[in-house]
């Protein structure tokens, strides 16, 4: 198994952070004719088995969502703050944004799961290391065959994450709540043993919120705005209070954080390469705090299968178990 540098041995050499040779990886591909997906067990066999990171508990973010929401746009900031692990991570002015975007526009959009490469080694505050992964999860709810398959992809991603970002935009709809509800239900089928709560941290992300005054922009104004979202009334309709209990019952923690517009040259400028120069202070202010959020060591989430802490290796096991109830 060849060995790759930690984030803290990495190199930084300047705009490229030294991380030339790592890349996303499909973990999971869609067979959109058979309605099936594949797992991509050798390459999920190198990610997880390297020797460094095997028999360490595992950190499992996933960023997940419909396409052209900005989740590579995030991924890329949150490979930033895991290569650099300083005050300076966000980057300089000038520095173009790589990762998961990498190659700029002619990312295909594929339906499926991809993994970076690197699995990063941190030091958590009370000593034990952890083995940090990260996902990206995309799919189309728009169409009812792909509502079907796209249920089954994020509920593998559900499963296996102990983070999951539901990356959205502008609001969240009756819809995102369903969908939501109708990939959580696949994914506790699919368990075998019925875990009290068989999920872990859920945070809703709001892309382009255009209310501050309402619900001001970060984690605080997300939590009272997603607090009257997801409540439960007496005078709703029993469906919506259906999906309100099912979601409050699957997820061991819920969050939301509100991101504002990030400005027209990155949602418009087709040359746009995502250098901080061209983003909106606003939101370069909020997405300092959002990174941290989720992946400083003192907030990682390790990965618990009923209970229990689970490492690299037995991920890998969950991954082909899953994967198997859903191709049977
Ligand atoms: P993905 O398909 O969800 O991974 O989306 P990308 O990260 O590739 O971004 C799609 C487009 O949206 C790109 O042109 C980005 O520059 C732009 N973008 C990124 N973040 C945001 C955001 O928060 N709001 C808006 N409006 N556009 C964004
Ligand atoms: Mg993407």
């Amino acid at each position: 198994i060849e060995k790759t540098p930690t984030n803290h041995e990495c190199p930084k050499l300047g705009c490229d952070r030294g991380f030339k040779s790592d890349t996303p990886v499909q973990i999971v591909v869609a067979d959109e004719e058979e309605h099936s997906f594949l797992l991509q067990e050798e390459a999920l066999e190198r990610l997880l088995l390297k020797e460094e990171v095997q028999d360490l508990n595992v950190v499992v973010v996933s960023v997940a969502g419909a396409f052209r929401k900005g989740k590579s746009f995030l991924l890329d900031f949150m490979l930033r703050y895991m290569y650099t692990q300083s005050e300076s991570w966000v980057g300089t002015e000038e520095e173009p944004l790589t990762g998961f975007s990498w190659r700029g526009g002619c990312e295909r959009e594929t339906t499926g799961i991809l993994a970076w490469s690197e699995v990063f080694v941190v030091k958590k505050p009370d000593g034990c290391k952890v083995a940090v992964l990260l996902i990206d999860t995309q799919g189309a709810f728009d169409s009812q065959s792909t509502i079907k398959d796209c249920a089954t992809l994020f509920a593998l991603s559900t499963m296996t994450s102990s983070v999951m970002v539901y990356n959205l935009s502008q609001n969240v709809q009756e819809d995102d709540l369903q969908h939501l509800q109708l990939f959580t239900e696949y994914g506790r089928l699919a368990m075998e043993e019925v875990y009290e709560k068989p999920f872990q941290s859920l945070m809703f992300l709001i892309r382009d919120w255009s209310y501050p005054y309402e619900h001001p922009y970060g984690l605080e104004g997300g939590r009272s705005f997603l607090e009257k979202r997801l409540q439960v009334k007496q005078n709703q309709h029993e469906e919506l209070q259906n999906v309100r209990k099912h979601i409050h019952s699957c997820f061991s923690n819920i969050g939301c954080f509100l991101l504002p517009h990030p400005g027209l040259k990155v949602a418009t400028n087709p040359h746009f390469d995502g250098r901080l120069r061209d983003i909106d202070d606003e939101f370069k202010k909020e997405l300092v705090n959002l990174v941290p959020t989720l992946l400083s060591p003192e907030n990682l989430v390790e990965k618990e299968i009923g209970g229990v802490k689970i490492t690299c290796r037995d991920l890998l096991q969950y991954f082909k178990a899953y994967m198997k109830i859903y191709q049977g």
